[in-house]
């Protein structure tokens, strides 16, 4: 049997890179022949996991969603198992070498680390303009950038926001909220407006994965927080203006100088360290849209969650396709010998299909919300209940500590 001690290194440590470490740490490993012959590596640019989801109540208030609900350190979550079988990296990619299979990494102590891989899982996720919604770096930048915003819009009187999604729909309805308060159960308007606050969305509708009713009940509970909605516009720039204001540039010509000025506009790919060829024309990592893997990365690389090409988004996706991406890990592993270092598992692939069906689930402000599960539109209380009221905040110590993944999803081959 060989000595070598071979890598498996996960990039990211959120949703998909927790869902990765756990899974082969817990499942995967334990079945190999060789199991002690493994070394897991999780690299992530921050010590801490971001519960996002949760930002648009954070950036408003630490009140409501103090930085302890949203920050997770990461280590402590992985200290149940073997230092022998498992190490965590702060630290960011900054290249990838497909050939010498290694990838290249600026450690938070400042060094330059190369870190050879035998398998890797690339779970780097996607980034918002801005970092109060998705982490830029380190979590210590997000949570500077959360306490700026809520300075600020303790004294706003005029907000932009621009997007019309489901990131820039609940941040203006905590926003509005937060300024100008609910009119209570039965009003449609707040009782005094304290800030004109307005999401501008180059759609001709918001919210572009929900039907065009549950679109049109988010506008009318925005309104009910005193957010106005203008559709058909884009921000065509926005800059810094004289005491910390934004001059907003509008594609219908209008122009804007406001208090605070919040970019919704959707997200990037976090694959600056990936090879061109690798990229589709999006950014995001080509994937094999059944196994998960890289096809064109050689073998034992796999995409996992938002970066991947062929994801949604969203973190039902995660939990759908994990369990394919550490199955497909598993058998590749197995099926290595150092004789034949490319050989590839006998039998079928577990496969991912994507769930296309309508689900998204919008709080608008602290009590009301819209949403649909796999097409089942829901009641704006259910909406609340399941998300609005916490924004699920309950759930981020199972994917830190991975008792989310305490039991394996099983497969057969005869389920493909
Ligand atoms: C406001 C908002 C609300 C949302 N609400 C929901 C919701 O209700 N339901 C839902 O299903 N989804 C929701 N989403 C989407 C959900 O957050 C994403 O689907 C999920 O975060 C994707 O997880 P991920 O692990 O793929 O990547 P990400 O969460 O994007 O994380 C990527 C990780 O990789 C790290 N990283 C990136 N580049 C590097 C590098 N070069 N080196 C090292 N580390 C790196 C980052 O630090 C980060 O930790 C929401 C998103 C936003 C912004």
């Amino acid at each position: 049997m060989s000595t070598e001690t071979k890598n498996i290194v996960v990039l990211g440590a959120s949703f998909a890179g927790l869902a990765a470490a756990h899974n082969t740490l817990k499942h995967v490993l334990p079945k190999l022949a060789d199991k002690e012959s493994y070394h897991v590596y999780l690299i992530s640019s921050s010590p801490d996991f971001y519960w996002r989801v949760a930002g648009p109540r954070a950036a408003v208030s630490a009140q409501l969603m103090p930085d302890d609900k949203v920050m997770y350190p990461i280590a402590p979550g992985f200290a149940q198992y073997d230092s022998k079988q498992f190490t965590f990296i702060i630290g960011t990619v900054k290249s990838w070498d497909t050939g010498a299979r290694s990838v290249t990494l600026d450690t938070a102590g400042g060094q330059q680390q190369v870190l050879p891989y035998h398998a890797l899982v690339v779970a780097t996720g996607t980034r918002t303009p801005t970092p109060l919604l998705s982490l830029h770096g380190t979590s210590e930048e997000t949570k500077a950038e959360l306490s700026r915003m809520r300075t600020a819009l303790n004294s706003a009187q005029t907000v932009l926001i621009a997007g019309g999604g489901p990131a820039g729909v609940e941040t203006a309805g905590e926003v509005g909220e937060l300024l100008n308060g609910s009119p209570g159960w039965f009003g449609s308007g707040p009782k005094t407006k304290k800030a004109t606050i307005t999401v501008v969305t180059a759609d001709s509708k918001l919210l572009p994965a929900l039907r065009p009713a549950l679109a049109a009940k988010a506008e009318t509970f925005l309104s009910r927080v005193g957010v106005d909605v203008k559709k058909n516009v884009r921000v065509d720039s926005a800059a810094p203006a004289a005491d910390g204001k934004t001059t907003v540039t509008l594609s219908n010509g209008e122009t804007l100088t406001v208090d605070v000025y919040i970019a919704a506009t959707g997200v990037k790919p976090n694959t600056s360290f990936a090879p061109s060829h690798l990229l589709n024309d999006r950014g995001y990592l080509t994937a094999n849209g059944q196994t998960l893997r890289v096809d064109g990365a050689g073998p034992r690389v796999y995409a996992l969650g938002d970066v991947a090409s062929y994801a949604r988004g969203g973190v039902m996706d995660i939990y759908d396709a994990a369990p394919v991406a550490m199955t497909n890990l598993e058998r590749d592993l197995s099926a290595y010998s150092p004789d034949k270092p490319d050989a590839t598992p006998a039998g079928p692939d577990r496969t991912y299909t994507a769930n296309l069906k309508e689900t998204q689930l919008v709080p608008v402000g602290q009590s009301k919300g819209v949403g649909a599960v796999f097409g089942w539109k829901l009641p704006s209380l259910m909406v609340w209940l399941i998300k609005g009221r916490d924004y699920m905040v309950s759930n981020a110590d199972s994917i830190v500590g991975g008792s989310k993944w305490a039991k394996e999803s099983s497969w057969k081959p005869t389920d493909s």
